[in-house]
């Protein structure tokens, strides 16, 4: 496996594959690399002649409050993992060439990033819009693969794409989780364990509401307030929202009339978790 820090070789390393008719993969990472990841990887690895993983923190999607400094870096554990599933580059540039002197455009897609993970974490999402199509730039690839776990941002990438023919083919996987239903995240390893034990009421709370849409129910302040009262049996977790959405705006529904995605966000401590379920409506007897 290739360790790649510059963007200028990696672009040439893409460029000799693409010229020979390769198919590159590629899956963006901030590191820390759990099993969420590797299914990315594994999923890559098999729709594509050539992978490139990339590691990279962005300090611009982390707000000043944030964990930027304390974000586990453990390289060498990111790098086997990358070794055992395959990867042909591991990418992983450095902040000063990212963002060297001078630089000043940001990528926004505002209708999409308006809302929840926008709402909570302001310049969250130009910054992974941004850093998105920079390494798209830097690496070139035909195929990007991203996580449902991020819901939201999967979304945001899907529609940056398409605005800014990006000419990249979006696929997204479904969400990793541990054996009680949390979903994995390199952030969990914030969690104590206490904490761990009860951040899978989270998911508990969305399966809540992905049962009752399921029995017929189509009011969504039902369904919110279902998924509400399982999270309130953890009175240490605070939520920060819980949201009946169309899938492709991000909107919030007044009534379930076709498929919708579950949102929510919590704090267990001072650790902020996101999860989410895409839920279809049963079918009705005509
Ligand atoms: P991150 O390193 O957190 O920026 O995540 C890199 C990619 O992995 C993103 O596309 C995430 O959505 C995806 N990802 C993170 N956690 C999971 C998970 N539990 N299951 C599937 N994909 C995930």
């Amino acid at each position: 496996m290739k360790i790649i820090r510059s963007p200028a070789a990696m672009t040439g390393w893409s460029e000799r594959l693409r010229r020979e008719g390769v198919t590159i993969g590629f899956v963006p990472t901030m590191g820390a690399l759990h099993e969420g990841h590797r299914s990315l990887i594994r999923e890559a690895r098999l729709q594509c002649d050539a992978l490139v993983v990339s590691i990279f923190v962005n300090p611009t999607q982390f707000g000043p409050r944030e964990d930027l400094t304390k974000y586990p870096r453990p390289i060498s554990h990111d790098r086997a993992i990358c070794r055992q599933e395959g990867v042909d580059v591991c990418f992983e540039p450095t902040v000063e060439t990212m963002y060297p002197t001078g630089f000043q455009t940001t990528v926004t897609v505002p209708a999409v990033a308006r809302r929840w993970e926008g709402e909570a974490r302001p310049h969250h999402f130009a910054g992974v819009a941004t850093v998105v199509t920079k390494l798209f730039g830097m690496v070139r690839p035909h195929r990007a693969l991203f996580g449902q776990k991020d819901f939201q941002q999967s979304v945001l990438v899907q529609q940056l794409v398409k605005d800014l023919n990006l000419g990249v083919d979006i696929a997204v996987r479904p969400t990793v989780r541990e054996q009680d239903g949390l979903a994995m995240s390199s952030r969990n390893v914030y969690l104590s364990q206490d904490e761990r034990g009860r951040a899978v009421v989270l998911y508990k709370g969305l399966q809540a509401g992905a049962k009752v849409i399921r029995t017929g129910e189509t009011d969504a302040r039902i369904i919110q307030s279902a998924m509400a009262q399982v999270i309130l049996q953890e009175s240490t977790i605070t939520t920060d929202y819980l949201a009946v959405c169309d899938p492709r705006t991000l909107e919030p529904v007044s009534s379930v009339t076709s498929r919708v995605v579950l949102l929510g966000a919590v704090r267990v401590g001072s650790v902020r978790l996101i999860d989410n379920l895409l839920v279809n409506t049963p079918r009705r007897a005509s």
